[in-house]
């Protein structure tokens, strides 16, 4: 069995973590400099470790491994959220680090290897998990032309800064692995809620967007009579409350949705609102029960224009489909977490999207979670015991040893 060190994962988290430090969290965003520094430190790391590393056009940083005869791919994204965590993504990349230098130890694992890749972008800075995207062909030449960041600076740009303008974009070539495995924070509170210390995830959630529009008539708020009224502020939170109200007589038992945005037009206090915006959300790992969430959203919609006085329209925005995890590679997960804290392990959706949703089409992906304390994360102070990152850094390896074994 390959042997991790968890003190030497621990202090490569806190040195990952000095580039962009923010408080006791990060802010690193995507081919920022502190970005940049960061993948060429990891690069140096992923040699250290034996592999051969190459930083390609699109900023992954991926460790080849031409020894190996047979490879696992291991990863996770390297940037962070504005003001952000120190394990968001970091972890998955360091544990990555450490199977690749603990199973390249031993040599009961010999002829077998992992592939370590940070990718870029995952937290959609300039565009949707573009780092994974682009290595499995998912990334359009179209969107690295049009894509650009929230103030402004185009994808291309950020590219040449960066220095990576020019590089080729890795592909996959997916004969090269058996899989994808990524070990990430739970970013929620099942596992500590539970008691568990290590999540075997089955499922990465599917998230269906809509923008709905309300038009009403704009006037004045102390001449225009109640009955006269075309309110479109007012028939947005009508409908808004029907929508919350129906979602959940019909839910399933993990669906989560949400209104998380709102805007009226004009928004002063004297004006009947003429428009209105919101966007609506909901989250599953079972593709039917999000139809039936959009079936109940547009029959609301049509019963709310056939009562009027206002009009609402929609538009689908994204949606992604949920992502089925192997069920072999969830079952030699689980085989590694019973044998290093029996008992404390639990299957589980993951309500975040990740990197390996994405690979998931392209070949067998697995993922793990260890635990968010009080399930924080998006946020500076987002943590996790030094226990269970070294506990999760033994049963992630140890599970790579035995998928590779596996084949
Ligand atoms: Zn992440």
């Amino acid at each position: 069995m390959p042997k991790t060190d968890g003190g030497r994962v621990v202090a490569d988290l806190k040195r990952l973590a000095e580039f962009g430090r923010y408080k006791t969290g990060v802010h690193r965003p995507t081919y920022s400099a502190e970005d940049v520094a960061s993948r060429q430190w990891l690069a140096d790391k992923f040699r250290e470790a034996g592999l051969e590393p190459v930083i390609d056009g699109i900023g992954n940083v991926i460790g080849r491994n031409p020894g190996a005869s047979r490879r696992l791919l291991v990863g996770s994204h390297s940037e962070t959220q504005p003001h952000g965590g120190w394990l968001d993504g970091a972890l998955g990349v360091i544990y990555a680090l450490e199977a690749a230098r603990a199973i390249a130890a031993d040599p009961a694992l010999a002829g077998l290897g992992v592939e370590a890749i940070a990718w870029a972008d995952e937290e959609g800075h300039y565009g949707n998990m573009l780092g994974s995207r682009s290595f499995t062909d998912a990334l359009p030449d179209s969107e690295i032309e049009s894509a650009a960041s929230r103030d402004g600076k185009s994808l291309k740009q950020a590219l040449a800064d960066a220095g990576y303008a020019g590089r080729p974009r890795e592909r996959v070539e997916p004969a090269r692995y058996i899989g994808y495995f990524e070990a990430h924070i739970e970013q929620g509170n099942t596992l500590e809620a539970e008691g568990r210390r290590i999540g075997v995830v089955e499922a990465i959630i599917g998230a269906w967007n809509y923008w709905l529009t309300f038009t009403g008539e704009q006037n004045h708020a102390g001449t225009t009579q109640m009955a006269r009224r075309k309110d479109a502020g007012v028939a947005m939170v009508r409908l808004a409350n029907r929508i919350n109200d129906r979602f959940a007589e019909i839910a399933g038992p993990r669906t989560v949705w949400t209104i998380g945005r709102m805007l009226l037009d004009p928004n002063a206090p004297s004006i009947v609102p003429g428009r209105a915006e919101m966007q609506v959300q909901f989250r599953d790992t079972d593709t039917a029960i999000l139809q039936r969430f959009e079936a109940a959203l547009y029959e609301l919609i049509d019963e709310y224009n056939r009562a009027g006085p206002c009009h609402c329209g929609s538009e689908a925005m994204s949606k992604s489909e949920p992502a089925h995890m192997d069920p072999e590679f969830q079952r030699l997960i689980e085989r590694a977490a019973e044998r290093h804290a029996p008992g404390l392990h639990l299957r589980m959706p993951s309500g975040a999207g990740h990197d390996a949703q994405i690979l998931s089409h392209r070949m067998r992906a697995g993922m793990m979670f260890v635990p968010s304390i009080r399930g924080i994360s998006h946020h500076w102070s987002e943590d996790t015991k030094e226990e269970d990152i070294a506990l999760g850094a033994q049963v992630f390896t140890d599970a790579c040893a035995e998928i590779l074994k596996a084949g």
